[in-house]
C-alpha cells in the first residue's frame, strides 16, 4: 500500500509550465542578445556628444527615444567613428543640430516594433502567473495550483503497494479489532447486512489515549479492506484560507462518493469538531466551526441507497467533541483504543521486537509484567531503546539486560554519572531512599520492591526506587492507597528518624502523597467523615489533564473538613512509615550501608534483606 496522491487534470499545468519556459527564454534573449549579437558601438556621456556637437565634430545624427546614434567627421576618406549616447530631455537639442549644421534624423520604428510592444505588455504579467503557479504547487505538496486551493489534501491509500499494515500488526486492542473487522466486512459484503434491513453505520470512532494505536488500526483497516482509503487529519481542514476548510470536506465527500464502497479515514477529528459551546476563546473560531457544520451536512447526505462510505476518525478527547457529532447517523459507533493489558502488552512486545535480534535470555513476559500504563507507542519505543543500548554496548543480540536498562531510562530518564553527589548528600539520598523501600516493602500497594540505586537519574532524580508491580491492578482499596501514601512518605521518614532534620529532597514525594490523599477524599469518597461524596468534579480525559481543578461548590464548613481529612490521611501515613522504621532501625543502618557501598541494590539479595522488615502491627507494638 502506498500513499499517492490523487490524479488531478493536467492540461492547466502543462499549459502554464510552457508558458513559464517561454517567457523565461524571451526575458534571456532580451538581456543577453543585444549584447551578444549586436554592433559593440561605444557609449558615450551625453554631455561629451553635445560638447562634440558644438566643437561641429559631428556630421549626422539619427535621434532616437533611448539612444542617440552618431557619428563624428572622419579624417581624409575614412569615415568618422560611430558612437551611442544615451538622450535627456532637451527640447532646445534640434535647434543646436541646426545651428551646428549636422545632419539628423528620428529613428525609424523598427520593423518588428508592433510585437515587440505587444509582448513587451503580455510577457510580463503572463511571468506573474507563472510564477505564482509555482510557488502554489510548491506549497500544496502536489499536483494542484492555484486554481485548486479548496481540493482537498486526502492521500488515498492504493492497494497493493509496498508494505501493506494487517490486523496481525495490531495487538493488545482485541475489542477494538473485532470492531473494525465487522467494518471491514460491511465494506466488502454490504448485502449481507442491507437485507435484513440492518443499516450500515456512517461513522466509527476511534476514541483512546495517545499511542494506543489508532492510527495504526486505521492503516490496517485500510490494508483489510480492500476499498479505496482517503485518509486526511483533522488539522488540515483548518488551514491556510477562511472558507477552505468546509470547501475541503465537501470535496473530500465528492470525491468518496465517486469511488464508493470506500473508507474516508479523518486522524485528531477534535481538531476541527471541537464542541461549540465551550471552545471560541480564541480567533478562527469561525471558520471551524464552518467545516464543522459541513462535516455534520455531509455526514447526513449520503443517502441509505448504494453508497457505502463509512467514516472512521480518531481522537484522544472525545469529552471535548460536539454533541452533534456523536448523535446517532453520524458517529455513532465509538470503539475504546485502550492501553494493553499484560498479555496485549506481551503480544506488543513481540510484534515490535521481530525485526530485532533477540538474546536466549529474552523474557518479553517479565518485561510485560513491569509495564502497566504503557502505551503501544510506549513499548515500541521500549523495544528500539533496548536495540540501541545493545549496540551500544556491542552485543550481536539483545540481551534481557538491555530490555532493563531501557526500562528505566523511559520510567526514571538517563543515568546521570557526572552528577557528583558529595558524601553527606549521598548518605543522605541513601538513607531516604532505603526508607521508602522498607516502608513500600511492609505495604505493598504499589507491588514489589526491586531495587534501590543512588545513582542520580533524569531531571531531578538524586536516587530511586523501583517498585514493580506483580501483575495488572484495575482496583485498589483504601488500604492499599493510604499504603501508597506511606511508601511516598518513608523517604522523609527516614531522613527524620536518623538526622533529625529534613531535606528539600521530598517535595515531589510530599506532593504526590498529598494529591493521593486529596483523590481519596474528594473523588473516591474514602472518608468516613465525608460519605460517599464526589466533591471532585474535574472529567477524566484520556491526556490526564482533566479540565483543571474543578471541584463542586461546596460550603466553607466542608471545604475545612476536607482539608482535615486529607491531613489527617497524610498524618496517619506519616506515622505509620515512622513507625516502621524505628521498630526496624538496624535493618535501615544494614541496607544503607550496603546500599553506600555498592550504589545499586537489587534482586535476590534485596530480597532477602527486606523479608526482614518488621511488619506494621508488630512495629507500632515495639515503639
Ligand atoms: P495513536 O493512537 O496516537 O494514533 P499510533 O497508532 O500512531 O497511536 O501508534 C504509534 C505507534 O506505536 C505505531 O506506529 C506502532 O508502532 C505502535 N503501536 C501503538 N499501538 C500499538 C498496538 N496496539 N500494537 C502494535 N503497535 C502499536
Ligand atoms: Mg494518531
Ligand atoms: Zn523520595
Amino acid at each position: 500500500m502506498a500513499i499517492k496522491d490523487q490524479p488531478q487534470p493536467p492540461r492547466f499545468r502543462q499549459i502554464s509550465n510552457v508558458l513559464l519556459l517561454l517567457s523565461s527564454l524571451f526575458l534571456l534573449a532580451n538581456i543577453f542578445l543585444p549584447n551578444l549579437f549586436g554592433e559593440q558601438i561605444p557609449r558615450v556621456p551625453y554631455s561629451l556628444f553635445v560638447h562634440q556637437v558644438q566643437e561641429q565634430d559631428v556630421v549626422r545624427a539619427s535621434v532616437g527615444q533611448n539612444e542617440i546614434r552618431y557619428q563624428l567627421k572622419g579624417e581624409g576618406d575614412q569615415p568618422g567613428q560611430v558612437l551611442t549616447t544615451t538622450p535627456i530631455f532637451d527640447l532646445d537639442l534640434p535647434k543646436l543640430l541646426q545651428e551646428k549644421g549636422v545632419e539628423f534624423a528620428a529613428t525609424p520604428p523598427s520593423k518588428n516594433g508592433w510585437i515587440g510592444s505587444v509582448l513587451s505588455w503580455v510577457i510580463p504579467p503572463l511571468i506573474f502567473v507563472a510564477i505564482f503557479q509555482f510557488f502554489m504547487n510548491r506549497q500544496g505538496g502536489g499536483p494542484q495550483g492555484a486554481l485548486s486551493i479548496g481540493k482537498s489534501k486526502a492521500k488515498v491509500y492504493v492497494e497493493g503497494e509496498s508494505a501493506k499494515i494487517t490486523f496481525a500488526d495490531v495487538a493488545g486492542v482485541e475489542e477494538a479489532k473485532t470492531e473494525l473487522v465487522e467494518v471491514v466486512e460491511f465494506l466488502k459484503t454490504p448485502d449481507k447486512y442491507t437485507a435484513i434491513g440492518a443499516r450500515i453505520p456512517k461513522g466509527v470512532l476511534l476514541v483512546g489515549p495517545p499511542g494506543t494505536g489508532k492510527t495504526l488500526l486505521a492503516k490496517a483497516v485500510a490494508g483489510e479492506a480492500g476499498v479505496p482509503f482517503f485518509s486526511i487529519s483533522g488539522s488540515e481542514f483548518v488551514e491556510l484560507f477562511v472558507g477552505v476548510g468546509s470547501a475541503r470536506v465537501r470535496d473530500l465527500f465528492e470525491q468518496a462518493k465517486k469511488q464508493a464502497p470506500c473508507i474516508i479515514f479523518i486522524d485528531e477529528l477534535d481538531a476541527i469538531g471541537k464542541s461549540r459551546s465551550t471552545g471560541g476563546m480564541y480567533g478562527g473560531n469561525d471558520e471551524r466551526e464552518q467545516t464543522l457544520n459541513q462535516l455534520l451536512t455531509e455526514m447526513d447526505g449520503f443517502a441509505a441507497g448504494n453508497t457505502t462510505v463509512i467514516v472512521l476518525a480518531a481522537t484522544n478527547r472525545p469529552e471535548s467533541l460536539d454533541a452533534a457529532l456523536l448523535r446517532p447517523g453520524r458517529f455513532d459507533r465509538q470503539v475504546l483504543v485502550d492501553r494493553p493489558d499484560l498479555s496485549g502488552r506481551e503480544a506488543i512486545l513481540n510484534i515490535h521486537s521481530q525485526t530485532v535480534k533477540l538474546g536466549p535470555d529474552i523474557d518479553l513476559k517479565a518485561i510485560a509484567t513491569r509495564t502497566p500504563g504503557f502505551s503501544g507507542a510506549d513499548l515500541a519505543n521500549l523495544v528500539n531503546e533496548a536495540a540501541l543500548l545493545a549496540a551500544r554496548n556491542k552485543r550481536l543480540a539483545v540481551a534481557q539486560e538491555d530490555f532493563l536498562e531501557a526500562f528505566e531510562r523511559v520510567v526514571a530518564g538517563l543515568e546521570k554519572k557526572s552528577r557528583v553527589l558529595n558524601e553527606k548528600e549521598k548518605k543522605i539520598v541513601a538513607y531516604h531512599e532505603v526508607g521508602h523501600a522498607m516502608v513500600g516493602a511492609v505495604m505493598t500497594g504499589g507491588g514489589e520492591v526491586a531495587k534501590i540505586s543512588i545513582i542520580p537519574r533524569g531531571m531531578a532524580a538524586l536516587g530511586y526506587t523501583l517498585q514493580v508491580p506483580t501483575e495488572d491492578r484495575f482496583l485498589l482499596d483504601e488500604s492499599e492507597l493510604r499504603g501508597q501514601i506511606a511508601t511516598l512518605l518513608g523517604g522523609r521518614s527516614a531522613e527524620e528518624v536518623v538526622f533529625g532534620s529534613i531535606t528539600t529532597g521530598a517535595s515531589n514525594d510530599l506532593q504526590k502523597a498529598t494529591d493521593l490523599a486529596e483523590r481519596m477524599v474528594t473523588t473516591y469518597g474514602m472518608s468516613k467523615v465525608l460519605g460517599p461524596l464526589a466533591y471532585d468534579r474535574s472529567q477524566q480525559s484520556f491526556l490526564g489533564d482533566g479540565m483543571g481543578n474543578a471541584r463542586r461548590a461546596v460550603s466553607a464548613q466542608t471545604a475545612e473538613a476536607i482539608d482535615q481529612e486529607v491531613k489527617e490521611i497524610v498524618e496517619t501515613a506519616h506515622q505509620q512509615a515512622l513507625d516502621i522504621l524505628k521498630a526496624n532501625r538496624e535493618l535501615l543502618e544494614t541496607i544503607t550501608q550496603q546500599l553506600l557501598e555498592t550504589e545499586v541494590v537489587e534482586g535476590e539479595a534485596l530480597h532477602k534483606l527486606l523479608a526482614e522488615v518488621l511488619p506494621l502491627d508488630k512495629a507500632a507494638a515495639s515503639v
